[in-house]
């Protein structure tokens, strides 16, 4: 892993996504390391040129921006961790900058979202439970320990995030989880979708966020490479999806709905 420290001018940006201000990128690169990760165009805004993953960029000034950010947003407004990285990826657990900004935003009548694939959000409970407005989201796209390792090789597993998420849900901080992205064969056969529908609802999860995989080229190549490669059965599954996203979504969600109707917990579509 290739470390630099760097300075950043602005901590607080406006986001492009609908219902978030603002985005709070602690770091520039991800340690967890996905291999259907979109954030991976980062690389060239960065300048980066070895693998996704490899690399992270720690905004070693942070805090302070933040808390001169903070000191001039007038509204109150959604910011939400992290839109480009994950906030708790591996190297939090050494700089903590991600920490050092809820401490900054506990001052402040900000609603607040976290959205992670790590259980280390768990160190800052007490933070969390000072902030007025806060909902913490985990994303999951299977329950298959060995498709865990291939496309998320640098994350803690999932029974660690449903830890997690019931540790924050005891606690009455307000969880969701992220089914994403849904990948043919992978997430979307019945009995995945029923053990993640179990496994939310057990951890105490308010509402569940289906999504499909975006195809970008170099995300849908990579992606495509590892199934050909592990779960050569899928590959029809992932073809069928390429070439008939529209049917495949309202097959999808019909599979879901159905499944769902047997659980006690929300879910929705963000396709
Ligand atoms: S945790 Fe999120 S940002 Fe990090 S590599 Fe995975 S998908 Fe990308």
């Amino acid at each position: 892993m290739i470390l630099n420290e760097i300075q950043c001018k602005s901590i607080l940006n406006k986001s492009g996504i609908p219902a978030i201000d603002f985005g709070i990128n602690p770091y520039i690169g991800c340690g967890h390391k996905c291999q259907y990760c979109y954030a991976v165009f980062m690389k060239r805004f960065s300048g980066h040129t070895e693998p996704w993953g490899d690399f992270v960029d720690v905004k070693i000034n942070a805090p302070e921006v933040l808390e001169r950010q903070l000191k001039r947003l007038k509204q109150k407004s959604h910011i939400s961790f992290s839109t480009v990285c994950d906030a708790y990826q591996p190297v939090e657990a050494k700089y903590r900058i991600t920490r050092k900004c809820l401490e900054k935003l506990i001052h402040y009548n900000h609603s607040i979202s976290i959205l992670t694939k790590s259980d280390m959000v768990i160190d800052d409970l007490n933070l969390l439970k000072q902030l007025k407005d806060i909902e913490v989201g985990f994303s999951v796209f299977t329950l298959n320990p060995q498709a865990n390792r291939i496309f998320e090789p640098g994350s803690p597993s999932p029974k660690k995030r449903f830890a997690a998420i019931k540790i924050l849900s005891q606690n009455n901080i307000s969880t969701w989880v992220f089914v994403a992205p849904s990948l043919p064969y992978l997430t979307d056969h019945e009995k995945t979708i029923n053990q993640i529908m179990a496994a939310s609802q057990n951890a105490g999860a308010n509402y569940i966020l289906f999504d499909t995989l975006n195809t970008y080229t170099k995300v849908w190549n990579n992606v495509m490479r590892l199934i050909k490669k592990h779960f050569p059965e899928a590959i029809e599954f992932c073809n069928y999806y390429y070439n008939n996203k529209t049917k495949y979504k309202k097959q999808l969600k019909h599979k879901i709905s159905k499944i769902g109707s047997n659980y006690n917990i929300k879910f929705r579509f963000a396709f």
